[in-house]
């Protein structure tokens, strides 16, 4: 038997592609860095958890049913947007969270030779789904923290088939207005998809914010992603979806696989749509997350980005990646930006006031033991 030939099996796509590393579970992560508590302000999540009808379906899920193949198309869950949305209920197609999705439709558009464009700074399984699947992912300069919608237009060729806009931008919360989106919208030519990436939709205050859902019927090569990860506390069940006319989504369809979103999150995400309270709530607990967080960044004399979303970025006067490990032997985990190309930048999720206060405490420690 001859040896395994790997580099004449992979494509060069794959060869330069490196796998992203997710971290370690906590216990494993506490003896690595000696800490007797770790708070987790990494991923966004929402620590008030999911919205009470949610957590009854969990907590009342009848264990049988683990044997049961779901519904392939989560049929119920789609009825409840369209009426909330007033779509066809066709015009959803829900994956396995909202990265499942982004797959979808760069498998559905893009053929060899095709690129996408997206922002250097924004959510980055954009551009490495296009790249592990060999295509180019074309990054704009943000400008000011936002994405550069001049910029962008002059990245776009013939063979741009999709543009990624993350609204609001994480990790730096910026957002798109109703009339700045409205305008790059008019200037993109219809031959291409533009996704419209709000996972944190829920969180913004802004009265400006667009509300890309009805925007759909007047672009009808808009895209809309949602997820149940944030505001919806269900990020471990992993449930999201995607919105667009008609006949993209039927499009889009076609390159999905049927039973990769379990029975447990279509009925919880299906309870927890539509339960005001709980975004109201959540919206107040970031509100109050962020101005305690300012103040005491302010007071530290650091510079942040606090907008939109339920985190905020901040600027260190030490390397991202260091600071990180120094934080974390304080029980303190972060977002590092090198990965978003921001270095010496972190991003911080607003949490309880017990973590967000533990977080200045060891970033003031970690700061002034740096100097
Ligand atoms: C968290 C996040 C997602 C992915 O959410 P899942 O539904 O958990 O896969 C997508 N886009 C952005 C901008 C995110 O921050």
């Amino acid at each position: 038997m001859s040896c395994l030939q790997l580099e004449r099996l992979l494509p060069e796509y794959i060869k330069r592609f490196e796998a992203y590393i997710p971290s370690k579970p906590d216990p494993e992560l506490m003896r690595l860095y000696g800490c007797s508590r770790l708070y987790r302000l990494n991923n966004n999540e929402n620590p008030l958890g999911p919205p009470d009808a949610a957590l009854e379906v969990i907590r009342n899920f009848f264990p049988p049913k683990a044997a049961i193949y779901p519904s392939g198309d989560a049929y119920y869950l789609r009825q409840k947007l369209a009426e909330k949305f007033s779509k066809h209920p066709d015009q959803f197609l829900v994956g396995n969270g909202a990265n499942e999705v982004i797959g979808f439709v760069i498998k559905a558009f893009c053929e060899s030779g095709d690129n996408i464009v997206t922002a250097d700074k924004t959510f980055a399984v954009y551009e490495w789904v296009a790249e592990f699947s060999g295509f180019e992912a074309r990054l704009v300069p943000l400008k000011d923290y936002e994405f550069d919608d001049r910029g962008m237009l002059d990245c776009i060729d013939d063979r741009t088939k999709i543009v990624f806009l993350c609204n609001p931008n994480n990790p730096t919360g910026t957002y798109w207005n109703r009339e700045r989106l409205e305008r790059f919208l008019d200037a993109i030519d219809s031959r291409r998809i533009v996704v419209i990436d709000e996972a944190y939709c829920e969180f913004v205050e802004a009265d400006d914010y667009p509300d890309c859902m009805s925007l759909i019927d007047r672009y009808p090569n808009l895209v809309v992603f949602r997820t149940f990860s944030k505001m919806y506390g269900l990020a471990g069940l992993r449930i999201g979806y995607l919105a667009g006319e008609l006949s993209v989504v039927d499009a889009i369809r076609r390159t999905c696989v049927v039973y990769s979103v379990n029975t447990l999150a279509q009925e919880a995400a299906l309870a927890a749509v539509g339960d005001e309270g709980h975004l109201v709530r959540s919206r107040q607990f970031v509100r109050q997350g962020k101005d305690f967080l300012r103040r005491e960044l302010t007071r530290l004399g650091l510079t942040f980005v606090a907008r939109e979303g339920n985190y905020v970025m901040i600027e260190l006067p030490m390397s991202d990646t260091l600071a990180y490990r120094k934080l974390m032997t304080q029980g303190v985990m972060v977002r590092s930006m090198t990965g978003f190309r921001f270095p010496n930048h972190i991003r911080v999720t607003i949490s309880f006031m017990e973590a967000m206060e533990a977080f200045i405490e060891a970033l003031e420690t970690i700061l002034r033991r740096s100097v």
